[in-house]
């Protein structure tokens, strides 16, 4: 699986490839926060890092956001779960 110069995973853009170490190709990427930091090639790929760190606020924030939904809304949402288990 290739990983090349200029391709994005998430926020970050990989800049160069900064070796291989334990049967693992690490790469340095820049974050879009600015950052810089080497990340392993399966962490790439698979998902697993997708920036900096910085992201992972942005998780919390969205998850908060999602709490902020209508109260209306969110039985509506928990009426539906509730019919998808009966159907079963
Ligand atoms: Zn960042």
């Amino acid at each position: 699986m290739g990983i090349n110069k200029g391709q994005r995973f998430g926020r970050l853009t990989v800049l160069a490839e900064e070796g291989v170490k334990d049967a693992h190709s690490y790469f340095l990427c820049r974050c879009d926060c600015g950052k810089t930091l080497k990340v392993r090639d399966n962490k790439l790929t698979g998902g697993k890092q997708i920036s900096c760190g910085c992201a992972r606020a942005d998780v919390v924030v969205r998850a908060a956001a999602r709490f902020r939904t209508p109260p209306k809304r969110r039985s509506e949402i928990a009426r539906m779960g509730s019919d998808a288990l009966k159907k079963d």
